[in-house]
This record gives C-alpha cells, sequence and structure tokens, in this order.
C-alpha cells in the first residue's frame, strides 16, 4: 500500500521532519574529541520531547536510545553509549521524530575534528549521492531512477553502496512501502507519484558493500572495516519536483 498525502498530511510530516533536521543541527554543534554517544543521546532526546515530539527510534523493536550513532566502520544503528569520538573519526548520526502521529527521519555524516582525505571524499561523494537521488524523486519516474542515479554515481567515484538496508516510504508509520533501495537499474520499480514522502538514504562504503551486524544485535559494520557515511532525508514528490521535508526552518 502506497500513500499518497494531501497538503496538510505533508505539513504534518514536514513538521516532524523539521525537529529532526533542527535535531541534527544542534547535535552538529556538539560534536568534538571527547564527547560520548550517550550524551549526544541524551541532548537529542530533551530537545526532541521539548519541541513536543517524540524520539521515534526509542522502544522501536526494543532500541534503547534516542539517536543512532554510527563511528567509522558503523554503517547504521549504533546505540549510543560510553565511547568517547576521538579527532579524526566520522559520525554518523541518524534521528527520526514522530509529531501529531506522524514522522520525520533524517541522517548526516560529520567529521570529529580534522579527518583524513579519504573520509573528507566519501562524505562529500555520499552527500552528493543523496542529492542526486532526490533528485530523481518525481511525479513519473521510478523508484529505480533513485536508486539508479545513487549507485551509478558512488560507483563512478570507487565507493560502493549497502544493498541489505534500504530508504522507505515515510508518514503515519516510520517505515512504509515502497523500499527505496540504493542500488539497481534505471527505469524499474514502482512508478512514483505526487504526494508520495520517501526517506531516501544512501550508505556508501569506502570498501565493499557487505555488512554484518554485531553481536549486539543493533550495530551494523562494513565486513572489511572499511569506512562508511550515510546521509537521509524524507523527501514529497510534490507536483513540481522533489520537495526536502527534513530541512530546518530558514533552511529550505
Ligand atoms: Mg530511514
Amino acid at each position: 500500500m502506497v500513500y499518497l498525502r494531501d497538503r496538510d498530511e505533508i505539513d504534518a510530516i514536514r513538521a516532524a521532519a523539521r525537529i529532526v533536521a533542527k535535531t541534527i543541527d544542534m547535535l552538529c554543534r556538539e560534536v568534538r574529541p571527547g564527547v560520548t554517544t550517550a550524551e549526544l543521546d541524551r541532548a537529542a532526546e530533551t530537545f526532541i520531547r521539548d519541541h513536543g515530539a517524540r524520539p521515534a527510534f526509542k522502544g522501536y523493536r526494543g532500541f534503547p536510545a534516542s539517536i543512532c550513532p554510527a563511528i567509522n566502520e558503523e554503517v547504521v544503528h549504533g546505540i549510543p553509549g560510553a565511547r568517547r569520538l576521538e579527532e579524526g573519526d566520522i559520525l554518523g548520526i541518524d534521528v527520526g521524530v514522530e509529531k501529531d502521529g506522524f514522522y520525520g527521519d533524517a541522517a548526516i555524516t560529520v567529521p570529529v575534528g580534522d579527518v583524513s582525505e579519504q573520509a573528507r571524499r566519501l562524505l562529500a561523494v555520499s552527500r552528493e549521492s543523496l542529492a542526486r537521488g532526490i533528485d530523481q524523486a518525481r511525479a513519473g519516474k521510478r523508484v529505480g531512477d533513485i536508486s539508479h542515479a545513487i549507485q551509478s554515481y558512488v560507483e563512478g567515484q570507487g565507493f560502493s553502496v549497502v544493498r541489505s538496508l534500504v530508504g522507505h516510504g515515510i508518514g503515519r508509520e516510520m517505515h512504509e512501502e515502497p523500499q527505496v533501495p540504493n542500488y539497481g537499474p534505471p527505469e524499474r520499480g514502482p512508478r512514483l507519484m505526487a504526494g508520495q514522502v520517501l526517506a531516501i538514504e544512501p550508505m556508501v562504503n569506502v570498501g565493499g558493500p557487505e555488512v554484518v551486524t554485531q553481536p549486539d544485535g543493533w550495530t551494523v559494520v562494513t565486513r572489511d572495516g572499511s569506512l562508511s557515511a550515510h546521509f537521509e532525508h524524507t523527501v514529497a514528490v510534490g507536483p513540481r519536483g522533489p520537495e526536502i521535508l527534513s530541512v530546518a526552518e530558514g533552511e529550505g
């Protein structure tokens, strides 16, 4: 079942997604060597609740926290804890929020202090792959056009995309149909229609695309230990092109 949202519903999703964006902006200002991911998580939960929303990840299938940090070779779904960020790390921050029954979801990966040239390039390529995927989120296109735009760009830059985790529809639930893979041929998959809302989220590895889940049952890491980055936006397929909902006021 693919949902088409009316203007009011899209505005409600935007309200949730805007809190996600503001939370991420706030966290980015706190990222520095010595900070623990548990401290970032506490700051996020307080910020989200102060904005009249609920951290959507907390309690989701038993997940214990409000944000999913991912350091270096961690891809997604890390659990906040006592680990301190170190100079040269890269940190993925994934945030989901529910407000008034609607969901928003976004992620960013940022450098901690000064990082390697390889890490800087990974962040730039991953961010650009999301932009290219979003640009395909247009009525009349197909999900595969998003997938192909991401994969072809990333692989052209010498990196790989994770295949076992995908983007998704979002709205009244955090995860709705359709799935939005970050790989695959163009002009395939479900047709995109105005009013659909998608969470597009490439996960890009320096090495191979294979990932494994750690014994904690959550943290996904690259199998070869290479660096990984994750960027995500909540995007409406608008009548005149893609509309990014997960931006703070004044940004979008
Ligand atoms: Mg997501």
